[in-house]
């Protein structure tokens, strides 16, 4: 501010001191010369008052046209701004006002995505990360295979051992199943005791068998719930959709239905036909 100022006010008094100097030198004194001293003072009192404007305007055009930015592509509106001015303060609040944004975003979006109690991702989670993983079945020619399964007679787990001890069994449930899988496919608790695997794969029993491995896995994990030897069972649903023509919440029907039947059929076990 003070800064803007000194020069505005050095500026304004370019002609009147450059007269001083001229007629102090005791060059011609005649109206011409006057005019022609007075004008190009002018002149270039004006050319230096419009750079010091520049120079405090020209950085809130940058931060107007980064924070536009912000809001059309969601660029992070960072403006370098030299000097230890007010313009400067302004420009480092806004980023910061940003990034606090940006942070208290992407933990909302976390908490709307994930599963608390397994750390996975849920249903709307799943529904968004399936979207990419059919485009990419598509242009690879694979299939999607969609794996639901249920774990069975879980009330019973509650009901013997306790809330606790059914959440440490669904928790364990969720890292078995990854072990089984492949890094990048998607996995997810659906509902209280259902899961959900998404992959996309070409072979002809690609999710019968990774479903087959999970089923095993599960049986052979046996844990000592409150002193007792305990076998966890689940059912399992596998549909094999094409990306092109099926959406998945139809996928998912269809691989639920099957689930059902492996429920009637007995528990514990993979249905792939209806
Ligand atoms: P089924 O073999 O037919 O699936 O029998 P089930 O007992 O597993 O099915 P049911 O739907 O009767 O009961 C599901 C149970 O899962 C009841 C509910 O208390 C429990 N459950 C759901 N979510 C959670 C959770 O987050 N933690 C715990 N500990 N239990 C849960
Ligand atoms: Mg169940
Ligand atoms: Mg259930």
């Amino acid at each position: 501010m003070a800064k803007v100022f000194g020069v505005s006010f050095l500026a304004i008094h370019v002609p009147l001191l450059s007269l001083s100097l001229y007629l102090g030198l005791g060059r011609p004194a005649d109206p011409i010369s006057i005019l022609v001293v007075a004008l190009i003072a002018t002149l270039l009192g004006s050319i230096l008052s419009y750079l010091a404007i520049y120079q405090m305007v020209s950085p809130i055009d940058r931060l107007v046209r980064a924070v536009d930015r912000y809001q059309e592509e969601g660029t992070e509106p960072f403006v370098e701004v030299r000097g230890s001015d007010s313009v400067k303060r302004l420009a480092e609040k806004v980023a910061s006002l940003v990034r606090a944004q940006e942070q208290s975003l992407s933990a909302l979006r976390r908490q709307a995505n994930s599963d608390p109690l397994t750390g996975l991702g849920n249903r709307r989670w799943l529904q968004n990360a399936v979207s990419v993983e059919i485009s990419r079945a598509m242009r690879r020619n694979q299939s999607i295979w969609v794996i639901a399964f249920d774990l069975d007679r879980f009330k019973e787990i509650n009901d013997r051992f306790g809330h606790a001890a059914g959440d440490e069994v669904l928790m364990i449930v969720a890292e078995v199943t990854q072990r089984q899988l492949r890094p990048y496919d998607l996995i997810a608790r659906i509902g209280g005791e259902e899961f959900c695997v998404v992959s996309a794969d070409a072979s002809d029993d690609f999710g019968i068998r990774a479903a087959e491995r999970i089923r095993q896995a599960i049986e052979d994990w046996q844990p000592t719930l409150g002193g007792v030897a305990t076998t966890i069972t689940a059912s399992f649903g596998v549909f094999r959709g094409d990306p092109a023509s099926h959406s998945f919440n139809e996928m998912l029907r269809l691989a639920d239905d099957r689930l059902y039947y492996a429920k009637a059929r007995g528990r514990n076990q993979v249905v792939a036909t209806e």
